[in-house]
């Protein structure tokens, strides 16, 4: 059989721990033989990263910016533990940290929905995505804790030296201040990645914030998002058959809850933070979550939510059977593969994605998967399969 052609090299950014034992198994088993695979590979792994003094995530974000399409594995994030195991020059920066900060991009994390890893909300039929701002609010915060009576004021000195003040509070005794920013470009930025992601997914919008509340600060996010909305998008969405709608967050979360699913949420930071957590849990587990990085200019940086799997990779360094999920790493690679077969015109590229995740789908629909999903499914008499079989289920099927 003719391997599919690819013309357009992906970014491949390699990555740690368990999640880089499963990435090569992915390539060997589920990619190259059905794929001419190319790649522009870059090694994210810490060790890599520390010889190379960082330099190598820069080079693969740069990487991403000019081929438009990457692909990561997970990465660790270096803390005083990893110092020390690694004999680290320093503690480095967490590398999604760096890209995103250099692809200026919203994280969209979606859940993979199969029959039988049912949500706990039973009426969510489809995936929620969540698209959470990241950037600014109480994550660039400024705080004090005042020690007793005083007042407290906001001042904006402007470049010309006038001055603006706003009272917070007249203290009569010890209590907590915190100072917040944002900036209207990170704001528009975050609003037309949400809506490229929507037109790309054809998937409505959700925006919450509490403007009612916050009158200048949430009300700032409300307004740019309708600007943009009416002047860039609203044609296009209404060509593509989806909506944008804003309410307010409490009434967010209360619909969120009733729906069916199948959109976008998009969030403040903090909203974000803390619902992607509450809407991935619900959903049955972390390790069925994908992740896509997008920026404003349309590149595209796919992954797997969770982590490096350190505790399995531990039992696996000891030679003991492990059963790691790899199915948001596989839905990292199909997503990165449709994205490059759709801007290369590809279309055998995109079916091939396609199948690679309903082979995915189906292996674990017919009661094949790994020991975190055999915990919680509803199927009847799953089978518990390793890191490996669970791989090459999932290859039989696609050759099939
Ligand atoms: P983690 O790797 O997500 O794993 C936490 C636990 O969740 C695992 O021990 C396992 O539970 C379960 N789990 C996660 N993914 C799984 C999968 N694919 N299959 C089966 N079970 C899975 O988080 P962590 O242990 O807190 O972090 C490990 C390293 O990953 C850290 O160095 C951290 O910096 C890094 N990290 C990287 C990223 C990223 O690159 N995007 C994101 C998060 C964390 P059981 O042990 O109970 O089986
Ligand atoms: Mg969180």
């Amino acid at each position: 059989m003719a391997k599919i052609q690819m013309t357009t090299p992906l970014v491949e950014m390699d990555g740690d721990e368990m999640t880089r034992i499963i990435w090569q198994m992915i390539k060997d088993d589920l990619i190259c033989p059905f794929v001419d695979l190319k790649t522009e590979y870059y090694d994210l792994g810490l060790e890599h990263r520390n010889e190379t003094d960082d330099a190598v995530t820069v080079e693969s974000a740069e990487a991403a910016k000019r081929l438009g399409v990457a692909v990561k594995c997970a990465t660790i994030t270096a803390n005083a533990a990893r110092v020390k195991e690694y004999g680290l020059k320093q503690m480095w920066k967490s590398p999604n940290g760096t890209i995103r900060a250099m692809l200026d991009g919203t994280v969209f994390r979606a859940p993979i929905v199969v029959r039988g890893i049912e949500p706990c909300v039973s009426n969510w039929k489809a995936p929620i995505t969540l698209a959470r701002h990241a950037y600014g609010d109480v994550y660039e915060n400024a705080e004090i804790r005042i020690p007793g009576a005083g007042k407290v004021e906001l001042v904006y000195t402007a470049a010309d030296g006038t001055e603006e003040r706003e009272l917070v509070h007249e203290f009569d005794g010890p209590g907590v201040v915190q100072g917040m920013h944002n900036l209207d470009a990170s704001i528009e930025s975050f609003a037309r990645s949400c809506f490229n992601y929507a037109l790309d997914t054809r998937q409505d919008v959700w925006f919450s914030t509490k403007d009612t509340i916050s009158k200048k600060y949430d009300h700032r996010f409300k307004d740019i998002f309708q600007e943009i909305f009416d002047a860039e998008y609203k044609e296009r969405f209404d060509e593509a058959g989806i909506e944008y709608f804003y309410t307010l967050i409490d009434d967010a979360v209360a619909r969120v809850m009733k729906s069916k699913g199948g959109f976008i949420w998009a969030c403040k930071n903090y909203d974000g933070d803390v619902m992607s957590d509450m809407v991935s849990s619900a959903f049955g587990s972390l390790a069925m979550m994908t992740s896509v990085l997008v920026s404003p200019d349309g590149v595209y940086e796919y992954e797997a939510a969770h982590g490096t799997v350190q505790r399995h990779y531990y039992k696996h360094l000891k030679g003991e059977e492990t059963s790691t999920n790899s199915v948001a790493t596989i839905f990292a690679w199909s997503g990165a593969l449709r994205k490059r077969g759709e801007l290369d015109g590809l279309p055998e590229l995109m079916a091939f994605a396609d199948r690679l995740e309903q082979a995915t789908v189906d292996t674990i629909e017919a009661g094949e998967m790994t020991g975190d999903l055999a915990l919680i499914t509803t199927i009847e008499n799953p089978v518990k399969l390793s890191t490996r079989e669970f791989i090459q289920a999932i290859a039989k099927r696609l050759a099939a």
